[in-house]
This record gives structure tokens, sequence and C-alpha cells, in this order.
């Protein structure tokens, strides 16, 4: 049945307004902090071609952590299961930066959806590509049918001078030999990718391939097979939106992966492909609008995974 997403979205638009100022925009890599709160995108990508947005759907904004499922799709599609060997597929439970388990369970992270297992999904990248970045920033014009999609400079420079954390987690791997490449190297590459820009609509074209089973709905071309492309509609519904995972699924109900830039990307298998913006994050890191207007769409259009 084909459903009028445009009132529906126009809807939500009206309803996010009193949340725009309730999140919190992340500072802590200094250039996101100079996005303004009031920012509200959203873009649907029917699998039959319709598209639909509301609000800022055209505005660029930064991918960062959405772009570790580019990274995945990208590796997953050329290394296939060996990818497994370095980097888990359970739900972390802790933030998306944190250390604490890579101690005890030895250098491998939980998956590669918080930032220690981008780092390794960078790596092997790193290791098949001249330049990683460049290869996930080609993936996603291709993806996308956009070739001007780009890195934000000014941004990925702002978080690799502040990319203490980050170069701890690399080092910690590196002793235990699951970064195989210099470490200023991978997080020089994870920056710059976490940096790409896009905008909504773009974000949900991307995306639709994963919606489609692996396949790319406008040109027909095989990214993952279905098998594959299940896989990582699961590992985005268990880890895609970190320590949230669980209290994200109970209220939207689909496959997710989200950024600090405010943005998140899901996914109605066989269906569409939504994305979503709004800077200001709750506690967790995921857009706290963003995150709204997802549950209000699932609720609204009686359709999700479940
Ligand atoms: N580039 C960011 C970081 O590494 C990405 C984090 C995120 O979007 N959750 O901290």
């Amino acid at each position: 049945m084909l459903l009028d997403y445009q009132s529906i979205l126009d809807t939500i638009h009206r309803e996010v307004q009193p949340l725009l100022r309730e999140g919190k925009v992340a500072d802590y890599i200094p250039e996101l902090s100079k996005v303004s709160p009031g920012r509200f995108g959203m873009a649907v990508y029917c699998l039959d071609g319709r598209t639909f947005s509301a609000g800022d759907a055209d505005v660029k904004f930064s991918l960062q952590s959405i772009t570790k499922l580019f990274a995945l799709a990208l590796a997953f599609s050329r290394e296939g299961d060996v990818i497994w060997t370095r980097v888990g597929r359970e739900p972390s439970g802790n933030p998306f930066n944190s250390l604490v388990q890579l101690e005890y369970e030895r250098g491998i992270p939980r998956n590669p959806f918080i930032n220690a297992g981008a780092l390794v999904i960078t790596d092997i990248l790193a290791t098949r590509f001249v330049q990683a970045e460049i290869a996930v920033l080609q993936f996603v014009r291709m993806l996308a049918d956009e070739p001007a999609i780009d890195f934000d400079r000014i941004v990925a420079q702002s978080e690799q001078d502040t990319a203490h954390r980050n170069s701890a987690i690399a080092y910690f791997m590196k002793d235990f030999g699951n970064l195989h490449n210099p470490v200023a190297s991978v997080i020089g590459s994870y920056c710059r990718q976490c940096s790409i820009t896009m905008t909504c609509a773009e974000l949900a074209k991307a995306g639709s391939f994963l919606a489609q089973h692996g396949t790319i709905p406008w040109s027909g071309m095989e990214i993952l097979d279905a098998s594959s492309a299940k896989r990582l509609n699961a590992l985005m519904l268990t880890c895609g939106t970190y320590d949230a995972a669980g209290d994200f699924a109970y209220r939207v109900g689909l496959p997710a992966k989200s950024g600090v830039g405010g943005g998140i990307l899901a996914l109605m298998p066989g269906d569409a492909s939504i994305a979503v913006w709004s800077p200001g994050l709750d506690a967790t890191g995921n857009s706290l609008a963003g995150t709204y207007a997802l549950e209000r769409f699932t609720t609204l259009t009686a359709r999700s995974i479940f």
C-alpha cells in the first residue's frame, strides 16, 4: 500500500519544534559545536523511487559515525567474513568511545560501530586501498549518485587535533596486534572519513541499497548479497545507536545508524530508507529530536520491522 509520507513528515516537523532546543550539540569536536541546535531535516527515499522531505532536508551536515556503516559495508563487500576475526558483533553496552572492554577482551572491539571497531575497519580498508577515506568517499558518492559529496576539512582537522581518546584506543589495539597500519595514519583517515557531509536527501538515497537487500534500487547494482545485507541490518539494530540500541529498538523498531553530528539513517527493509538530522543530542550521543521523529514515523505509519 502506498502511504502519503509527506503529510506524516509535515506532522512530525511540526511536532518536533519544542524539542529542538532540548538536546546538546556535540562539543568534544570543537568545530561541531558551531552548528545551530534549531535545525531539523528529514527525508524518505522509497524503493519505488518516490522521495519525500521536510525541513532542512537539503542542508549538509557532518555524518560522523554514520560513515562507519558505509566503511563497514565496503570492507564487508570486499573482504567478507574474515573481518569478524578482528571485530565482534555484540552490543557493547558502553559509550561509543569507551576503552574499558578493550583490555579484558584483548584488543578485539565488540562491534564495528563503536569507535574501536570503526578504527579496525579503517585499518582493514587502509591495507586494501591506497587511502581508506578516499575509498569510503568514492563509495558514498556512487551510492548517492552525487559526485559533489566531500569531506569537511575543517571538521576533520578539528577532530584530529583533539583525537586523544581515539588515539589511545588505536594504540591499545596496536599493542594487541589488531591494528596493522601506523596509528597516526589510521586516525587521520578515520577523522577525514567521519567529516563527510551530506544532506538528509542524499543520505536516504545512499542508504537505500541496505533497505533493498543489498542492491541499489535505482541502478540495480548489487553491493552486497541479500544475506550480507540482512547481517548489516541486524548489526544496525543491535549496535547502531551505541549503548542506547535497546531503547532505540523499543521506541523506533527499525535498524539505524546514528552519528554525533545529529544524523540518523534508518531502514525499512523492502520499503524505504529514512534520514533525519537534528544536531541536539541526548545523553547517549543520539539526536534527541531525530530519535523522536523516527519513533513518531513508525507509529504514524504503523510500519516497522516488528
Ligand atoms: N568522529 C566521532 C568520534 O570518533 C564519531 C563519533 C560518533 O559519531 N558517535 O568520536
